[in-house]
């Protein structure tokens, strides 16, 4: 198994901050994964699941952690279909964007909406990663998740649950993997699947910061209300610079690395907005982001 030691977390997410963590692991098997269990999480580290590393901030005090890269074997394949369905098989470790894409070769509708998201299939179904009305778990008909207690077990529809940047795969505990899911599909054309694949793409980049280093949404919208990007402009956090960190001037709820930040700065900004967002609306702004 590719074994990386003290790797640079700046270099494992898109945010490009933080340390240095004690190894990143590329398993491709439940070998490697049972390797993994005795011989890192078993001597006491701290493993942590890692897809394209698009929702996390990492801090500079890491050195007990160790990333598990999952990247099975599967390449999309479509393994049923009838005249308008078809089901798609997907590895958890394949880019998203790259799942698009292929989609569109194939002209296969559904997952348009989720164009311009840089994450991992399996970080998007962790995160149930949605955008313009379309969320990725209300999608899948079907995923794999390996344990240490149990190894590999799937999971239907109704054997799992999610919600708004949620997902909950009902009844197994630990630490689950997603290692693979079955998403469905709907028939259409090559073109029609490009086409909404740039319109959404380009509604994202007029409204967020798509090409800067940021980690998505910080916060979660509260359940009622205004969403938490307005709640940030109106307490004055839109474009807000903290020395090298700043909340984008674009969309109040992203926070930008400039470059030459750190994560002390961007978690001294967030506790500053969050303050001030209580103090002026009296919503406790949840993170959306992992931070770790
Ligand atoms: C420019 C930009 C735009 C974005 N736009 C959106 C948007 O519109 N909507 C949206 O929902 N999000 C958005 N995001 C956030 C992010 O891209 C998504 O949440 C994405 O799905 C995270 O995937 P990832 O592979 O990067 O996960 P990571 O950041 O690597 O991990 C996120 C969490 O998932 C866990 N995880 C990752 N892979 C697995 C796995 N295989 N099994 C178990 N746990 C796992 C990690 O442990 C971590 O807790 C955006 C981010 C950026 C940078």
């Amino acid at each position: 198994m590719k074994t990386v030691h003290q790797p640079d977390l700046k270099k494992m997410s898109t945010l490009k901050l933080g340390g240095r963590a004690r190894a990143a692991l590329y398993p491709e098997n439940e070998l490697h994964l049972e390797e993994i269990n005795r011989n890192w999480a078993g001597i006491g580290l701290r493993c942590m699941y890692l897809g394209k590393g698009s929702n996390v901030l990492f801090t500079e005090d890491n050195r007990d952690l160790v990333l598990v890269k999952w990247k099975g074997r599967i390449l999309p394949e479509s393994i049923a279909q009838d005249r308008d369905r078809v089901l798609v098989l997907v590895d958890a470790g394949y880019p998203l964007p790259r799942l698009l894409g292929w989609c569109a070769s194939r002209g296969l509708s559904g997952l348009e909406g989720l164009a311009g998201i840089p994450g991992s299939v399996g970080g998007a179904i962790t995160m149930n990663a949605g955008s313009h009305g379309v969320e990725i778990c209300s999608l899948l008909t079907s995923i794999w998740i390996w344990t240490p207690e149990k190894g590999t077990s799937q999971l239907q529809t109704g054997q799992f649950s999610y919600g708004y940047r949620w997902f909950n795969p009902g009844g197994i505990s630990g630490n689950p993997l997603v290692t693979a899911a079955e998403i469905t599909l709907v028939r259409s054309s090559p073109q029609n699947v490009q086409e909404n694949i740039k319109r959404f793409y380009l509604r994202k980049k007029r409204s967020q910061p798509v090409l800067a280093s940021t980690a998505g949404c910080v916060f979660k919208n509260p359940p009622d209300g205004e969403p938490a990007g307005k709640l940030l402009e109106r307490a004055g956090f839109r474009g807000r610079q903290n020395k090298g960190v700043a909340f984008s001037s674009k969309h109040a709820n992203f926070l930008v690395n400039l470059g030459h930040g750190s994560s002390t700065q961007a978690l001294d900004l967030i506790a500053q907005a969050r303050e001030k967002v209580f103090e002026l609306s009296g919503h406790e702004l949840q993170l959306e982001i992992k931070t770790v």
